[in-house]
């Protein structure tokens, strides 16, 4: 049985090195090597003891996903199928902003969540990814970008906090300034509203930014979009990102709010908005629905997602409506979705 190296922090390469009889201090030449400059070649590290390399060659995996399919939307957003060991395929997006790339990272494989306008939920959970899983699609976004991958964001496929600890293992990771050294500014784990889990969070003072998607102001609404809405209503979600919020030093929350056409998208509902968000220091992205085939919902007008948004600016919530990117290559939003993806491209 050899070890994963990708899913190890800074401390379990430390031990690594004890076990070869080497002196920890070799751990940070892996960690810049392999998390930072994204070399899988460990013989090729020339700074390792001879009998670290030795050790690492016997004990030691390095996971190399093979990617099965690359596309590019006409905005520039690229998206990436990559195949685990066990055949499982998982996708991950680049989406380009001004200047550096943001990734969007998948925590598993599909979704038992069940929202009723996401297409991930379509097929269930198959599996959570392990931490390491996590690692290789950022290695992967950083090879085909030459290492301009600057903001990552957990909102490709799964409920990351159903998948606590692989992802915790991950951030951790990511966050790093030996190895993958992104700022925890600029790592965000997005929830469809796991209360436990966001209290973990807060304790365990994961170095990432939160996102909760709220996508409905009243618990009648929000149950019949995400179910879990029913074993962790609105009033107890609300207090949580409360008590986050103020757990880490005032530091922002983003809300995500998917409109939905006569759902969740009139005047009324931006009223209520603003009274739920009034003095939280709330970030709010409002994300028209992505429309997929069979889907039962439609995205609201451009002059409803404007007087919704008005509302909120005009109570001095900062509201910025998300543009869908890479939407011909079902890239956008809560169409991560490999075997849709993978239907669609062979057709072309
Ligand atoms: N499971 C997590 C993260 C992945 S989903 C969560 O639900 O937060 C990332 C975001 O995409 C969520 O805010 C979700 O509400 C949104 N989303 C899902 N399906 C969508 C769709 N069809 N159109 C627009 N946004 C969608
Ligand atoms: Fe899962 Fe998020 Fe999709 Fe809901 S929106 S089914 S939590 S991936």
């Amino acid at each position: 049985m050899t070890t994963e190296l990708l899913g190890l922090q800074h401390t379990q390469l430390i031990e690594l090195c004890l076990q070869a009889g080497v002196k920890p201090v070799h751990a940070e030449k892996i960690l810049a090597s392999v998390f930072r400059y994204n070399n899988r070649d460990l013989a090729s590290i020339k700074e390792l003891p001879l009998q670290l390399s030795a050790y690492l060659a016997e004990h030691v995996s390095i996971l190399q996903p093979q990617c099965t399919a690359k596309q590019q939307s006409e905005d520039g957003t690229r998206k990436l199928l990559l195949k685990m060991n066990d055949g499982k395929e998982v996708e991950t997006v680049l989406i380009q902003g001004s200047g550096r790339l943001t990734q969007c990272i998948s925590t598993q494989v599909g979704c038992a969540v069940g929202c009723t306008f996401c297409l991930t939920a379509t097929a269930g959970l198959t599996r959570n990814l392990t931490a390491a899983e996590m690692v290789a699609q950022v290695m992967a976004g950083q090879e085909i970008s030459h290492r301009n991958v600057r903001n990552l964001v957990l909102m490709g496929m799964g409920e990351p906090l159903h998948n606590y600890d692989e992802v915790a293992q991950f951030v951790r990771i990511a966050a790093d300034p030996k190895g993958m050294a992104f700022s925890p500014n600029r790592i965000t784990l997005s929830t469809s509203g796991m209360v436990p889990a966001i209290y973990r969070m807060m304790e365990d003072k994961l170095p990432c930014n939160l996102a909760v998607s709220l996508n409905a102001t009243t618990d009648e609404v929000r149950n019949r979009v995400i179910p879990i809405n029913r074993k962790y209503p609105m009033a107890e979600l609300m207090q949580a990102v409360n008590d986050y919020i103020k757990a880490r030093g005032n530091k922002r929350v983003l809300i995500e709010y998917v409109m939905l056409a006569g759902v969740n998208d009139s005047i009324e509902d931006a009223k209520r908005l603003c009274d739920l968000l009034a003095g939280l220091g709330c970030t709010i992205n409002l994300l028209p629905f992505n429309p997929y085939p069979g889907a039962v919902y439609e995205s609201p007008s451009d002059v409803t997602v404007t007087a919704f948004r008005d509302v909120l600016v005009t109570a001095k919530i900062i509201a910025v409506v998300r543009e869908s990117r890479g939407r011909d290559i079902s890239a956008a939003c809560g169409q991560l979705k490999t075997e849709v993806a993978r239907r669609r491209q062979s057709a072309t």
